[in-house]
């Protein structure tokens, strides 16, 4: 099967350090597996979508060398696939419903943990809404996951290494539509990859939490799962995430190269000098660098019969 990858930025903000890392490293491994490279706009948080932030992104990708092999994809165009699938999930046949309306605001939940001296576990949803809305109205729709035993996911992060989470303690029965009439990211994003082909996904590690939860979604609508790799995060002086709210600074489209000298080593790529020369310079060190420390050797060695 031919190694497809993506980019998926969430256009609140012009392209910043923290973003282009993540936007390297799926390019490298894309180029690295002679794969194919796409980009998907992230639009689907209406509030928090900034106007013109998507095309702002895009034109600092091509800016940098950084090329998808089709036409980029929306998030925004694509509600009827969401709805379908969702659709499917509630019809799908078991003893009981996968999705169930919930009437829970977030001050309840965190009374209800609360009730249960839960305060230091992790803010699992606690299935309140399992048995019926108790009179209240649906605010959102969530899918239900397996009871303990049954709900811990494992996967192999190429990155991070071996990962599990048990679903039923650490997370709970999670929101696919939300109360505010918006589809939830991870309900998104799952049907995008699947419907793209997407075979591995390189991004930051910030999600990795949320990757137990794709698995499990992937699994209940029968679709492959790829694998994963997430890059370590980038943080500011003060420790935080870099991201518009803790304030990264746009990136400066008119010198791509440090920017991309100073990405590649946070990915701790190790480049000849020669890297810094040009764009195509630089491209075909990291692109050999990564291939030799994330490509298995068959596939080195048939690079090198070619
Ligand atoms: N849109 C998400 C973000 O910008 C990335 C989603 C993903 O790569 O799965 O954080």
């Amino acid at each position: 099967m031919r190694y497809r990858g993506r980019f998926a930025p969430s256009p609140t903000g012009p392209l910043h350090f923290g973003s282009l890392v993540s936007a390297l490293a799926s390019w490298l491994d894309a180029r690295a597996h002679h794969g194919v490279w796409l980009v998907r706009i992230e639009d689907l948080d209406g509030p928090r979508t900034v106007p013109g932030a998507a095309e702002a992104i895009l034109g600092t990708l091509a800016r940098f060398g950084l090329h998808p092999d089709e036409p980029p994809v929306w998030q925004s165009q694509r509600y009827t696939h969401y709805q379908q699938t969702f659709d499917a999930l509630q019809a799908s046949a078991g003893p009981r419903p996968l999705l169930y309306p919930c009437g829970c605001t977030r001050k309840e939940i965190a009374d209800s943990l609360l009730h249960a001296h839960a305060r230091h576990a992790t803010l699992a949803y606690p299935g309140t809404c399992r048995t019926g809305l108790h009179g209240r109205s649906a605010r959102a729709w969530r899918l239900r996951v397996p009871d303990e035993a049954a709900a811990v996911i494992r996967f192999d992060d190429r990155w991070q290494g071996a990962q599990s989470q048990n679903l039923a303690t650490g997370v709970g029965d999670f929101v696919l539509l939300r109360a505010d009439g918006q589809w939830a990211y991870q309900l998104a994003v799952v049907v995008d990859d699947a419907q793209a082909g997407i075979t591995d996904i390189v991004r930051g590690a910030d999600l990795l939490d949320s990757t137990a939860r794709q698995i499990y979604l992937q699994r209940c609508l029968q679709v492959p799962t790829p694998r994963y790799l997430h890059v370590p995060v980038v943080t500011n002086a003060a420790g935080e995430k870099l991201s518009k709210q803790t304030g990264a600074a746009p990136l400066d489209d008119t010198a791509p190269l440090p920017a991309l000298l100073a990405a590649a080593r946070h990915l701790e790529l190790v480049l000849p000098t020669a890297a810094a020369v040009s764009l195509e310079a630089f491209y075909a060190a990291a692109t050999a660098a990564w291939a030799q420390r994330f490509v298995p050797h068959e596939s080195s060695d048939i690079r090198a019969l070619r």
